[in-house]
């Protein structure tokens, strides 16, 4: 399959930026260039900008039915068009076809799940004090045109969370999509555009990050901005935000602990910890990240851990039996040198991989490390990549100190099968999202974010919709 260039998409037309300008896209699988992306420039923020604002006049006016039909049929056209648009995801970012796949299906149900929860957005009637005829109402209203800037690791999947709530509650969304990976968010936005939404109430742009942020962010007609990325921009962001009172929703990096206590299922433990950490090759802001593992079996979890990664394909992922992509960029690559060498020269010892595979593309071998001290690098950065670094505990007050010592506060993990335990875990653990004896399981009905520095805001379930709204108090004298 052809994977072509990728436009703009501005008051419902495809387009190239006003300067011509674009960029190359590479496959991370060859370091070939197979297409490029339309670069926008001031005059395109400009009309994009303008575009959405008449885009929300639109789409606020029309009834949450009206809006969650349209949705409906995007998430259709969505599932139609799977194999395509999954097809575009692995050649520009890397993960295995399968995985690719089963983003674009979750995609069509996270929009779908949206498309009726917007129609149960409710206000409520407050009984006065002084008069039963005055008639005190809560309204809630979209907070208006929204700015959504979104990463390269889930191209689809959070574009399709931002855009769910975002247009389920009446926002119109202009997007600032990965440059890297544009083909597989521009097919996802084609299917809205197929679906009929009326011009302006999307748009796709591309170009410099900090630019179109700096730019949209400030801009009067944009009232919220939604980031999913690293926690330092995210920072960055958050503080441009606020010196302009935007309402943000920030879903930033973690560096998830799995905490296998000693009564842990310990094949259970391992099978999913290692299924969990090797998805999207690591790169997964829930990506288990931190490993602490009871001394008792803290060998037998490490000997097995390794065996099931050294049984692991890496691969182009558009071949059948690749198990493990290439990393989505060269960035990454080095990263993972960096890291694996600075754990090594600090006394921790490499079980398997550690290396680079070949010289084309950028392949990684699924790295285990053991005896990692705590002030190695891959125990304080987020690794974002294929490395399971591996530390012993004894008591599960040292696990829990450990757990909490960063400033992130994401996705935690842990394995026990004492129900006491699992609560202590429960409270104790500072994360938004805590998985018990289980790999992540996310759904478009739970909540998804961090606490800490990991971010602000969630992106699933009913309280997503909340970030996307304005609350009113009206009240109307009757007599
Ligand atoms: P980066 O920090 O330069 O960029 C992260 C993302 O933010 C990219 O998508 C980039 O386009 C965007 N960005 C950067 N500066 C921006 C700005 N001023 N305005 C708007 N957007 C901006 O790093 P990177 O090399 O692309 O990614 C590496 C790190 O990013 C990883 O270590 C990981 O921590 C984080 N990340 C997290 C997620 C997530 O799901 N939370 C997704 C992707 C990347």
């Amino acid at each position: 399959m052809s994977y072509g260039d990728t436009l703009l998409f501005v008051n419902n037309i495809w387009r190239e930026s006003r300067d011509g300008k674009t960029l190359p896209v590479v496959n991370p699988a060859s370091g070939q260039e197979i297409g490029r992306v339309a670069h926008a420039c001031l005059d395109d923020l400009d009309e994009a900008v303008a575009a959405a604002q008449k885009g929300f006049e639109t789409w606020r006016n029309m009834t949450p039915s009206e809006r969650g039909k349209l949705m409906r049929k995007a998430a259709v056209l969505i599932r139609e068009r799977s194999s395509e648009i999954a097809t575009y995801l692995t050649m520009e970012q890397g993960k295995p076809l399968r995985e690719a796949t089963a983003e674009v299906l979750a995609a069509a149900d996270i929009i779908e799940w949206f498309s009726e929860e917007g129609t149960r957005v409710y206000g409520r009637l407050v009984p006065s004090r002084s008069s039963l005829a005055l008639r005190q109402m809560v309204v809630r209203d979209p907070v208006g045109p929204v700015a959504a800037f979104t990463p390269w690791n889930f191209p689809v999947n959070q574009l399709a969370r931002k855009l769910g709530a975002g247009l389920a509650t009446g926002c119109s969304m202009l997007v600032k999509a990965p440059e890297e990976t544009p083909a597989s968010p521009a097919a996802l936005i084609k299917a809205f555009a197929d679906a009929g939404l009326p011009p302006g109430v999307l748009g796709l742009v591309f170009g410099n990050p900090a630019e179109i942020s700096s730019y949209l962010i400030k801009h009067p007609f944009i009232r919220k901005m939604s980031f999913t990325g690293s926690t330092a921009v995210g920072k960055q962001l958050a503080s441009l935000a606020g010196q302009h009172m935007k309402r943000v929703t920030m879903e930033l990096g973690g560096h998830a602990p799995v905490i296998v206590c000693e009564d842990a299922d310990l094949e259970r433990a391992v099978k999913t910890s290692v299924m969990g950490k090797y998805r999207n090759a690591g790169q997964i802001c829930i990506c288990p990240t931190r490993f602490l593992v009871h001394r008792s079996i803290a060998k037998d979890f490490a000997s097995e851990f390794v065996r099931q990664t050294e049984n692991l394909l890496v691969g182009d992922g558009l071949k059948e039996d690749s198990q493990i992509g290439p990393l989505a960029n060269e960035r990454r690559v080095k990263a993972m040198e960096e890291l694996t060498s600075d754990a090594v020269a600090r006394g921790a010892s490499v079980l398997t991989g550690g290396h680079r595979i070949g010289s084309d593309g950028n392949f990684w071998s699924p790295t285990v490390l053991a005896d990692v001290p705590l002030d190695a690098k891959v125990f304080n950065e987020e690794p974002f990549g294929p490395i399971a670094p591996i530390r012993s505990f004894d008591t599960l007050e040292e696990a829990l100190t450990e757990a909490n010592r960063l400033s992130y506060g994401l996705a935690g993990y842990a394995y026990t099968r004492s129900l006491k335990t699992s609560d202590i875990l429960s409270r104790a653990l500072e994360v938004g999202l805590l998985w018990i004896n289980t790999s992540a399981v996310t759904s478009a009905e739970m909540p998804f974010g961090g606490i800490k520095d990991s971010g602000y805001g969630t992106e699933g379930g009913q309280e997503a919709l909340d970030a996307y709204l304005n609350v009113r108090s009206i009240a109307v004298m009757n007599d």
